[in-house]
């Protein structure tokens, strides 16, 4: 069995569909009917979903064909896809390199050509630094685009579902079928004003409604998971970046890797000589991204985690007399260092009397994230950064340092704290290791997005 699946299986689709005759890798956090549902977990090693998530259920509506459950970081919990209880996944595009994480096993399918397409989860860049690592193309959608029903809650605030593929528009195909309102998940919304306000420029927003991205109708909910009108993605890649204005924060390339920022400017040169222009541009703000969002992330994931005690969900520690016991010898045994690690740190930040001192502080944090993204994107159409700031690690070379790993998600981690759309689109190669470019646009601007990416792949 390749190492980029836990389970390979064969769940056919609708006869007919958008997606027929196409083949989807799933990642092992995203429920599926019947199939094993692991989240790369020794504690859900034999879970088996009584449902389907809803982004299951669109794709087998859509005609695909879902041909197995992808490795990953235990519940999300990492960078390389190495802190999953089922061993790690090789990089296709860099043997002996990891596929990074946590989404590694659904990009590293795509990459090996085991899938057409697949699936991943991104709750602080999950699926950009896979894309970015393995050569492929992958997008974090704005926050309440695409329903979480049936994913296996790391830090719900923060995470969307997102596609891999090996193009732009093949990507934008999947982001199609799985995007749009879900009764099930109230965190869901309707693109506001689709088709006109996300689409295009900042200009063409304005000349339309007078009021941006920004105004969001709070009227289009009903009617838009009916209307594909709305979510239409696919036909976005016509590369059409004349005009289009790039900012280029200084603090997302200053200390990336020397060889990554080449890879990145020549990308970038290709978008000017398509006729975008691009200028450098500040976000303050982004240097506190990565503490905020570890206190954030390891938070709610002490809280999501609860529910892992042996008795509600996971392997069961037995019972002799004593429940507290039994809860602490099931998640002693059923997690690993990682996730230990992390729901130690999220109980200790929550805990009474230091609440406001960290879970207070990161959520202001990541209120003037917000801000600054606002305010940069009221004066440039998209923003541009490398996805990684260094190339794919070496398999084994950050297990011993989780704090080297933390820092690599500094140009990621801002956009889920800011909850926006990105994108990370193949840039080229530095030592034949792959490097991406990231490009972040206003809220539901996924449209404007493919139509930049689509430039370079
Ligand atoms: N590397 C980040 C983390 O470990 C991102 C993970 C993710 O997006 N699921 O939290």
């Amino acid at each position: 069995m390749s190492d980029a699946f836990i389970t390979e299986t064969e769940i056919a689709g609708a006869p007919d569909g958008p997606l027929a005759g196409r083949t989807v890798a799933v990642k092992d956090n995203i429920s599926t009917a019947g199939v094993a549902t692991t989240c790369g977990s020794a504690t859900l090693a034999d879970y088996v979903p009584p449902y389907d998530a809803t982004v299951v259920e669109r794709l087998k509506a859509a005609g695909a064909t879902i041909v197995g459950k992808t490795n990953m970081d235990e519940f999300g919990m990492g960078t390389t896809t190495e802190t999953s209880h089922f061993g790690p996944t090789d990089n296709p595009a860099a043997p002996g390199h990891v596929p990074g994480g946590s989404s590694g096993g659904s990009a590293a399918a795509v990459a090996a050509g085991e899938a057409d397409l697949a699936l991943g989860s991104d709750t602080g860049g999950s699926v950009r630094c896979p894309a970015a690592f393995c050569g492929v193309v992958g997008i974090k959608p704005t926050y309440g685009l695409v329903s979480r029903y049936g994913l296996v809650a790391y830090a719900n605030s923060l995470e969307q579902i997102g596609p891999f593929a090996r193009s732009v528009e093949e990507a934008a195909e999947l982001l199609e079928v799985i995007a749009g309102p879900d009764e099930r998940d109230a965190t869901t919304r309707a693109p506001p004003d689709a088709g006109t306000s996300t689409d295009d420029r900042r200009g063409a927003e304005r000349s339309t409604d007078g009021r941006g991205a920004a105004g969001a109708s709070t009227d289009g909910r009903g009617d838009v998971g009916t209307s594909t009108a709305d979510l239409r993605y696919a036909d976005a890649a016509d590369g059409d970046v004349d005009g289009l204005t790039v900012g280029v924060p200084t603090e997302l390339v200053d200390g990336a890797d020397e060889g990554v920022v080449e890879t990145f400017r020549d990308a970038i040169g290709e978008l000017e000589d398509r006729g975008a222009t691009v200028e450098e541009v500040t976000l303050p703000s982004v240097e506190h991204a990565v503490e905020a969002y570890y206190v954030i992330a390891m938070s709610e994931a002490s809280s999501n985690l609860a529910r892992f005690d042996g008795v509600r969900y996971g392997t069961s520690g037995g019972y002799d007399g004593n429940w507290n016991e039994s809860f602490a010898r099931a998640r002693k045994a059923g997690f690993g260092d990682e996730v230990k690690r992390r729901i130690l740190l999220g109980t200790f930040a929550l805990s009474a009397g230091y609440q406001e001192k960290y879970y207070g502080k990161a959520q202001d944090a990541r209120a003037w994230v917000k801000a600054d993204f606002d305010s940069v994107l009221s004066e440039v159409d998209v923003i541009a950064s490398p996805t990684m700031p260094v190339p794919p690690f070496e398999l084994g070379e950050g297990l011993e340092d989780p704090l080297k790993l933390y820092l690599a998600d500094a140009n990621t981690v801002p956009v889920n704290l800011a909850d926006l759309p990105a994108i990370s689109v193949p840039a080229g190669e530095t030592d034949g290791l792959p490097v991406g470019l990231q490009l972040v646009g206003p809220a539901f601007g996924e449209r404007r997005l493919i139509r930049a990416a689509s430039v370079l792949a």
